[in-house]
């Protein structure tokens, strides 16, 4: 605080703590350092896996590098940043989370070597961020081509990337599911550009079975049965018609009273309702349609009159699902049954009602806009099915990644180590302070390798010579196979491969956050809002900073995890 002729003057309101200089910048990275610590285990197919438990007791088991952050509740500003980094490289490009961490918090541990040296932080990052750019050209010349046509090529991708999870014993059929997937939504615009939206690959989960039993149904499930058993449970080449209204006599807002007087009237008042029930089944039926969608409830009566005409119907469907069978079937929701027409009802090959263990599940398949698509996962367990529908979620982006951008490496650490051997010879091309950062960004791609190594019990030393021989020897793809625990050539002879972008994201990422983490030399708090003692949030926090004591005081709960 600053002092006026003795007086302190207050700037900040009190209770703000403020960490300056070194300080805030050790503290910033000895944060970031956990998160990549955290997480550096689980890198690889040899990777261990994490259990995660929140505070109601729900436990997650994954191997997901950005699951695991976004499980862990992290309060310290620099480990925010580091949690940051794998989300942005998960939305990006759906793999290598892990990876960009870890190389995150090695590019950090690395450059505090400099800055003892006395190196400015500036020029640190600026070093840095040339590096990273050389990187991504290294990485470039070094690809081969790929795309929706090299089947071997996105089937390797998928199953590499599925082989560091849980579920990888399942890789084979679950990668061909996920390509087929991303095939049938993938489009070709008008400039020649592949573009496929993992959005419209839709994922059902159903408990039961196995793994091995999940399927991609081309078309839509609906989690609903028909409703009267009297009705077909499968109709081929079906009309659909789909409504938003109910098939029931309308009741009258107010109450009213109805004087009856001979037993007639009541046959008559009868007679009347199940005219116009009629009536309403007899439009539907005269345009055509064998399958009724409704958003609303069925009338019994009318349900009777539809099974007789031979009609499939489901009642109380979803607004969602209806507008997916809208763009599915292409046929036009209705909202009154007067408007129906033949043309306007929806297609598909085939809908059935199967079971799926206890439920009834009505399949929509061989819709006319074959770019419907659903993954139905099986599994024993929840933990299992989860775990799968992540796995699924990584291999449908690597391959539409591969589809988007149609390149790829070998992996198993072989683009880290290249990338590093090239960086080194660049970083001579530079001299003074600007090539010992270069330096510093190659020896820490190093980490990649180094890591899967270690992970799978392997010296760390001993195959990072060997790899490096290797490519000395011009084997740009020469890595590690971590199935045999061998140093390969040509990790690509051996199936190992990945999405150059899924690499080159993964620089960029880290590369922008220890840069970002290197700048602040000052970290100031403001005070907590007052909050009833053991209030939400306060969880077992000093009082203050909200965890940011010297050290990983802000790591509220991690280190047990660990
Ligand atoms: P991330 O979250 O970064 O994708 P993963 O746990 O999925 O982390 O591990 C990815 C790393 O594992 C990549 O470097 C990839 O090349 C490597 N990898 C995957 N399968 C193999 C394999 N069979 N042999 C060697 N390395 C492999
Ligand atoms: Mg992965």
């Amino acid at each position: 605080m600053a002092q006026l002729g003795g007086q302190p003057i207050f700037i900040m309101k009190e209770g703000t703590e403020r960490t300056r200089g070194k300080d805030a910048m050790e503290n910033n990275i000895a944060a970031a350092k956990v998160i990549a610590e955290a997480v550096r285990t689980s890198l690889g197919p040899r990777g261990m896996d994490k259990m995660l438990v929140d505070q109601f007791g729900d436990v997650v088991i994954t191997n997901d590098g950005a699951t695991i952050l976004k499980e862990i509740d992290v309060q310290h500003p620099a480990a925010k940043m580091m949690v940051e980094v794998a989300k942005t490289q998960d939305s990006e490009v759906g793999d290598g989370t892990t990876t960009s961490v870890i190389l995150a918090g090695e590019l950090l541990k690395r450059a505090e070597k400099l800055l003892q040296q006395k190196i400015h932080p500036t020029v640190i990052s600026e070093g840095f961020r040339k590096a990273a750019e050389k990187a991504v050209e290294i990485l470039e010349a070094m690809s081969i081509k790929s795309g929706i046509d090299d089947m071997e090529g996105l089937k390797n991708c998928a199953k590499t990337c599925m082989s560091s999870k849980i579920v990888s014993e399942s890789r084979d059929m679950l990668a061909d599911i996920c390509i087929g997937a991303i095939k049938a939504v993938a489009e070709k615009g008008e400039n020649g550009k592949w573009t496929a939206d993992i959005e419209k690959v839709q994922i059902q989960k159903k408990e039961g079975e196995s793994i091995d039993q999940t399927t991609l149904i081309k078309g839509i499930i609906l989690d609903k049965e028909v409703v009267s058993p009297g009705m077909p449970k499968i109709i081929k080449d079906a009309k659909i018609l789909l409504l938003q209204s109910a098939i029931e006599i309308e009741k009258t807002e107010f109450d009213a009273k109805l004087q009856i007087t001979s037993p007639d009237q009541i046959q008559q008042f009868l007679d009347e309702e199940e005219h116009m029930l009629r009536t309403m089944v007899d439009k539907i039926v005269n345009s055509g349609a064998n399958v009724v969608v409704c958003q609303k409830g069925i009338d019994d009566m009318a349900q009777h009159f539809l099974s007789k005409a031979n009609v499939m119907a489901v009642r109380r469907v979803k607004k969602s699902d209806l507008e997916k069978l809208s763009k599915a079937t292409g046929g036009v929701i209705f909202t009154n049954l007067d408007d129906i027409t033949e043309d306007k009802l929806g297609f598909a090959g085939i809908v059935e009602e199967r079971k799926v263990m206890n439920d009834s599940w009505i399949f929509v398949e061989e819709c006319k806009d074959p770019k419907s698509v659903v993954i139905l996962i099986r599994g024993g367990t929840e933990l299992i099915i989860d775990e799968a529908e992540r796995a699924i979620h990584d291999a449908l982006c690597v391959v539409r990644d591969v589809v988007e951008d149609q390149k790829v490496v070998g992996g198993g650490g072989a683009p880290e180590l290249e990338t590093a051997i090239q960086l080194r010879k660049y970083a001579q091309t530079l001299g003074g302070r600007e090539q010992l950062a270069v330096e510093v960004f190659a020896d820490s791609l190093d980490i990649i390798p180094k890591t899967l190594a270690e992970n799978a019990g392997l010296d760390q030393i001993e195959m990072l010579m060997k790899l490096r021989a290797s490519h000395q020897a011009g084997n740009k793809f020469a890595g590690l196979n971590l199935e045999t625990g061998d140093v390969i050539d040509n990790m690509m002879a051996d199936g190992v491969v990945e999405p150059t972008i899924v690499k080159i994201q993964a620089i960029k990422s880290s590369t922008e956050a220890a840069s970002m983490i290197l700048r602040i030399d000052d970290v100031i708090a403001g005070a907590k809002s007052a909050m009833p003692p053991g209030g939400p949030g306060m969880g077992g926090m000093p009082p203050g900073m909200g965890g940011m004591p010297p050290g990983m005081g802000g790591m509220g709960g991690m280190p047990g995890m660990m």
